[in-house]
């Protein structure tokens, strides 16, 4: 045996050491078409061969067909139904029968708990401290609805207790009313970070809440403070001098708009126009002004 045949028989010895007992030859050693009639190849590379020209399953060839293609861009995907805006009237009917006076507390309350310790929005995990349920009168004639809590909100739990808080208690005895007198919400019920605007989905996500404190409440005069609060409401994105001054509909109740008192802090200028709005809404409620101490 020369050379290579020692080297083979080391080789085939090494392999059946490992349990190895079957070689076949290579794939190149069948015989082309034209050879069909020699010897049939061994059965082992016919197993070779059917494995390698095997039907390549559709999918397969799709997706390699895609692959070849040239990419296109992906159609724009439809806007969710939860990003639209919404007005408080259109999201849910308005309840044919009205919770009793004495009830309405219990019926807060049972939304609040409800709520809970919430994290169906992403102002959950933004840094919130407390959730600002609402305040004031469950059988308030005036409900007043802000944007989102701020950082004396955030810490209280409590709406309108910080600067813009203490205006809108100002704006409230104007009307010759006590803040107890009048139920305070906001949009948010979490202070969204670095008070920023609160985003549509933040707003839907919590506007079941707030729609069911309105239904229970069911005051007849809602005032919205600043464009935020007004746009949420009412479904519409439009100037504030555009919503002023007239009245619009939320949940069986008028709504007003007005500026928000944290505007007014900036630019107390607009107060006058503000205290416009606002004798609307007394005459709306026969409010008489407070006599002059
Ligand atoms: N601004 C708001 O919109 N709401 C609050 O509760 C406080 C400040």
């Amino acid at each position: 045996m020369g050379e290579a045949g020692l080297q083979l028989r080391a080789w085939v010895e090494y392999f059946r050491d490992l349990g190895v007992y079957d070689f076949y030859r290579r794939g190149e050693m069948v015989p082309h078409a034209a050879e069909a009639d020699s010897d049939p190849p061994t059965q082992p590379v016919a197993i070779v061969e059917a494995v390698a020209t095997a039907d390549v399953p559709l999918a397969v060839e799709a997706s390699v067909a895609s692959f070849a293609e040239p990419l296109q861009p992906p159609a724009p995907l439809p806007e969710p139904q939860f990003m639209k805006l919404i007005s408080f009237n259109n999201l849910a009917p308005i309840p044919a029968e009205r919770v009793p006076q004495a009830e309405r507390s219990a019926a807060l309350r049972a939304i609040q708990e409800e709520i809970g310790d919430c994290t169906r929005c992403p102002l959950a995990y933004a840094g919130r401290h407390k959730i600002v349920f609402g305040d004031g009168s469950p059988t308030a004639r005036l409900m007043f609805i802000g944007e989102g809590p701020g950082a004396d909100e955030d810490a209280q739990g409590l709406p309108f207790v910080g600067k813009a808080g203490q205006l809108l208690n100002n704006m409230i005895a104007a009307m010759g009313l006590a803040r107890a007198e009048v139920y305070i919400a906001n949009i948010v019920k979490c202070r969204p970070p670095g008070n920023r605007v609160p985003e549509t989905v933040e707003a839907n996500t919590c506007s079941q809440f707030l729609l069911r404190q309105i239904d229970v409440v069911r005051p007849e005069v809602i005032v919205a403070l600043g464009s935020t609060a007004a746009t949420y409401l009412l479904g519409v994105k439009r100037s504030l001098s555009g919503l002023r001054g007239h009245w619009h509909t939320c949940r069986g109740a008028k709504l007003a708009v007005t500026y928000h008192p944290a505007f007014l802090l900036r630019d107390p200028r607009q107060k006058a126009e503000a205290w416009k709005d606002l004798q609307m809404v007394m005459a709306e409620l026969k409010l008489t002004l407070p006599a002059r101490k």
